[in-house]
Order: structure tokens, then sequence, then C-alpha cells
């Protein structure tokens, strides 16, 4: 297997990372490769378990480990960094774009503090799930290339079968890598982060408000996406959310079942801050903390603050104009306009009283019997008759293409979980082929991956 490393992240300030590498494991055996992934990135060759398990390093790699800090519920940690990953190194794929190929599970590193720097089956195999489910359904995401059994026991509450994946993002350079640095009044660093990320991720901007502004645009949109689908991150830290603008850290994420704007699906989220709802609002938060570690670079720091303070202002519609443009295209509407705002939350609203399944509702919306999804049938139609009137002509291509009919279920998502540590695959591999299809027409092998769960299959709790 011949990976084309070409990397720049370890030419940046040596305080920046620290040179560290994979640890090996017993006994690495490959359970998926990314065929197509590792085509457009121009790896050739056979895929080699003793790379993604970080028992060989392959030629040209430069294995370390990335300084951040971060937000973690609300408090500040000064020293995080990628306890657990290893980042291999990055290459230049087909379209041009640089990507980062970081093993994910890989040993401990100078920044492990407390952990085993390992990671178990079950997130391994949800990360490769969700984040190539969010790539077929168009959100921007981190990637999955490949994942490995170590044949290493992982001690959680139970022992527990080990596993890597090996994640490919854009970057990952995250708001808390610019607060590493801002809290230490590191300026060089800073700068040549910055100047990095301009670079790498924002090659029109011409400066820190420049960048912040466009940080902020790509941010809302994202998270306008998420909620689009009913995702919920569950781990919206200032560590975990991307600079480049793309969904990261699929650690207790999971996409809503029947809507509630409250849920939670982490059980250490007690007081629900990343709820489905607030994301919009955290986020907002956390470009907040991005625009914070911006400012030493401004030579007039006073200036600085109100002007950025405008721009993290203007987040909120941004967001809503991001939002409403998402959920007009799930109603069939083209141009929204402000008055759209009050029909999707009106639907939102009915919705979320009666705990629609969100997925089923928006796939079934543009079907023969709508009304049959709801219980209140008269605030149904009530509804509808507003509905109609704003549906474009075509409403049925444009809610087909915005209205995934398959989502990686939580329910399915444990139960391929479950049969993977009692050493059966091929639940994985056939929901991995279904969530990778979200938009096709169901057929008789993929109904069963749109149902919603029945009560006893729910799934309360993803972390
Ligand atoms: P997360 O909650 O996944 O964003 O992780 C927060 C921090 O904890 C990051 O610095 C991770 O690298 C680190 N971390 C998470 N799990 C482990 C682990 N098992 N061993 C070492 N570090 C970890
Ligand atoms: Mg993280
Ligand atoms: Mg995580």
């Amino acid at each position: 297997m011949k990976i084309p490393f070409d990397n720049s992240y370890v030419n940046l300030p040596a305080q920046m990372f620290v040179a560290t590498a994979p640890t090996p494991v017993p006994a690495p055996a490959l359970i998926i490769y990314n065929q197509a992934l590792g085509d457009a990135l121009g790896i050739q060759g056979d895929p080699d378990a003793a790379v993604f398990a970080g028992n060989l390093i392959p030629e040209g790699a430069a294995p370390i480990a990335q300084a951040y800090a971060g937000h973690q519920f609300g408090q500040w940690n000064p020293q995080l960094g990628d306890g657990r990953a290893v980042l291999l190194g990055e290459v230049v794929a087909a379209d041009g774009t640089r990507r980062d190929i970081q093993l994910k599970g890989a040993g401990q590193t100078p920044f492990s503090r407390r952990g085993d720097g390992r990671a178990w089956l079950g997130p391994v195999l949800r990360e490769y799930l969700v984040s190539e489910a969010m790539h077929a359904l168009g959100v921007p995401t981190t990637r999955a290339l490949a994942a490995v059994t170590t044949g290493q026991d992982i001690y959680r509450e139970e022992i527990l079968p080990g596993a890597i994946v090996t994640r490919v993002a854009s970057s990952h350079i995250r708001v808390g890598t610019f607060q590493y640095f801002a809290a230490r009044q590191d300026l060089a660093a800073l700068q040549a982060l910055t100047d990095h990320v301009i670079a790498r991720h924002y090659p029109t901007a011409t400066g820190p408000t420049d960048l912040l502004d466009q940080v902020i645009a790509r941010t809302a949109k994202l998270v306008a996406r998420w909620m689009g689908l009913g995702f919920i991150h569950g781990v919206m830290n200032t560590d975990n959310m991307s600079i480049a603008g793309e969904t990261i850290d699929y650690g207790p994420c999971a996409f809503i079942d029947g809507f509630h704007p409250g849920q939670v699906f982490s059980a250490i989220d007690r007081q629900g801050r990343y709820a489905y709802a607030n994301q919009p609002q955290i986020a907002a938060w956390n470009m907040a903390q991005f625009a914070t570690a911006l400012i030493p670079l401004m030579p007039d720091q006073d200036a600085a603050i109100e002007q950025f303070t405008q721009a993290v202002n203007r987040f909120g519609d941004i967001y809503l104009a991001q939002w409403r443009a998402v959920f007009a295209a799930k109603l069939g509407i083209t141009a929204p306009v402000a008055e759209d705002t009050a029909l999707i939350t009106d639907l939102l609203d009915l919705m979320a009283v009666e705990r629609t399944d969100f997925t089923s509702l928006f796939a079934q919306l543009s079907g023969e019997n709508p009304r049959d999804l709801f219980i209140d049938r008269p605030a149904f139609d009530a509804w509808a008759l507003r509905w109609h009137a704003r549906r474009a002509p075509d409403f049925l291509k444009i809610m087909a293409g915005a209205n995934p009919q398959i989502i990686p279920r939580n329910h399915q998502v444990e139960a391929c979980i479950q049969s993977a540590v009692s050493g059966d695959f091929a639940p994985f591999h056939a929901l991995l082929g279904a969530v990778t299809q979200p938009f096709a027409p169901l057929n008789a092998a993929t109904a069963q991956f749109a149902k919603p769960p029945t009560d006893a299959e729910l799934v309360k709790q993803t972390f």
C-alpha cells in the first residue's frame, strides 16, 4: 500500500504538536476499507491492516499528536490535544484539497492524561457509519477510510474489543487549537496557525477579521444542515468544532427518532447543553470563543473586540436564513421568505407534541396519506392548507432530494455493534450500504432500514 503523503502541519512551529508514533497492537485485522475514498486520495495497492492499526508506519508518514485546548461543557480546559489519535500525515486529493489521515484509537500520546489512548469497536463502527452517511447526505464531514480490530481488550465498564478508525478530514484544526495558543499568549504559533488555516481552508480571507466572518458563515450553514436531518452532535465542545466547518467527533451523536427539541442522547449531558434545539446557540457561543482567540492578533484590540462582537452577533441571522432554506427544501418550497419560518416551526411544534418520527415524516410528507402520519389530523389539515399554498410546482422532486429515506438509526447502529462484538460484521456492512444511499427509493432489501424503532427497540442513550 502506498500513500502519497505531502505533510504541512509538521512544518509549523514545534510547540503546535508532538511527534509521536502509534502504539502497536497484538492482532490487526481489517474490518473495512473505503476503496472509493482511498482512490480519491491517491492511495495505491491493497489496504494493509498493519498500517491502519498503527503497527507499520507507511513511507512518507510523519506521525504527530496535535495540541489543542477547549471548553468542555462550558468549562475551560487549557490542555487537551490528541490523546488517542495520531495524525499520520496529509495527502493532496484528486480534487486538489489537502486531507489529513489520522488513526483514532492508536494508543497513548503525551496528551492522553489518564486515558488509555484507545477506542473500542462500538464507537469506531458508529463513527464509520455516521460519518459516511453524513457525506452521502451532502453534509460537510470527516470521512472514514478504514476500520480495524486490534485484538486488544479495552477496559471500559466491561471488557470490550479494541478497534481503530482511520479518519480523513480537511484538517483536524479546531476552535480549541486557536484557544490553546491564545491562552498561552503564544503569538508566533497563533499567527502561524491563522496563516495556515487561511491558506488551507479560506484562501480568499484577507486576515483574522475576514477569517472569522467566513468560519461563522460555514459553521452556521453546517449546523443548519444538522438541524434539517434531526442530527444531534452531542458534544459540541470547542475542541470538537472544526475550523473548516466539517462535522467532527462522532462520539455521542445520534439522529432523533420521535421529534423533540430538547432531545439529548449523551448520559454525561445532564443539563441538556447540547440538546437538538440548543445547537445553533452553542455554535454561536463557540464562534465567540474563536473570536476571542483571534483578538491577540489584532493591532487595535478594543476596535477588534467591537468588530468581532458584531460578527458573532450576525451568526443568528446567517443561521436563520440557512435553516429556513434547509427546511424550505424539505417542504418543497423554493425561494423561501421570512413568513415561511412560521410554517416550518408550526410543523415542528406539531411534531414535537406528537413525537413524530422525524425522518419518516419528511420522507413521507409528499406521499399519498401524509395526514395519517399525525394524531391530530385537523391540526395537520390546517397546516397543510398553508403548505400547499407555498409549494413549488416541482415540490416532489425537491423534497425527494432533501429528505432522506434512510439515516443511521440508533437502534440499527446499536444492533450492528452488538453483532460485530460477537464476530458478525454482516449487519454493519448491510447498514453501511443502506445509509450511504440515503435518497434512493426504498426496495425490499432497504425498507427495513427506514423503519422507526419500536418502543422496545428505542435507544435512549448512545454514550
Ligand atoms: P472528546 O470528548 O472525544 O472530544 O475528547 C476530549 C479529550 O479527551 C481529547 O483530548 C481526547 O483526545 C481525549 N480522550 C478521549 N478519550 C481518550 C482516551 N481513551 N485516551 C486518551 N485520551 C482520550
Ligand atoms: Mg474530541
Ligand atoms: Mg470523541
